[in-house]
């Protein structure tokens, strides 16, 4: 986990009067120390892996905190589950673009969407408050054989 993390996990922890417990820091290290997105079962497992003993309440409430803070970000991936981003900090404005099939997920930035964004909302007399874009397609194997080797698990 990079220390500029660590330092606003911990900073937005003491303002908030929570203490920094074992199970609280490892499962913030499990989240931050993979750029996967992830849903909360998902995390579960990885921090069951770690520590059997853990919390499904403790490993929830680490999600809602973090989510609060602002340093991880539900997403919708359009899979009927909410996954969480740990992304966000380094790369504020991205979005998502996901294989229908094989639900390969890659993220993009590109400045051109931001102006394009920026004009669209103008035009409409609003102001941007926060952007999330899914563009829903059909990765390389899909598009070449009709099916991907990962899909259909
Ligand atoms: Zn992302
Ligand atoms: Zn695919």
């Amino acid at each position: 986990m990079k220390p500029e993390v660590r330092e606003k996990v911990e900073a937005f922890l003491k303002e908030k009067g929570l203490r920094v417990t074992r199970p609280r820091e490892m499962i913030i290290e499990t989240i931050f120390e993979s750029e996967d997105h992830f849903s909360a079962e998902e995390l579960q497992d990885k921090v069951r892996a770690v520590d059997a003993g853990a919390s499904r309440a403790t490993v929830y409430r680490t999600l809602s905190i973090l989510v609060e803070s602002g340093l991880l970000r539900e997403i919708d991936l359009g899979l009927g589950v909410t996954y969480y981003d740990p992304n966000f900090i380094d790369h504020p404005n991205h979005n998502h673009l996901i294989c229908v099939d094989c639900h390969r997920v890659v993220e993009f930035e590109d400045a051109h969407m931001a102006v394009l964004e920026d004009c669209i909302t103008r035009r409409l007399g609003f102001s941007t408050a926060s952007t999330s874009i899914r563009i829903e397609a059909n990765c390389e194997e899909l598009k070449q054989k009709g099916v991907c080797r990962k899909g259909h698990r």
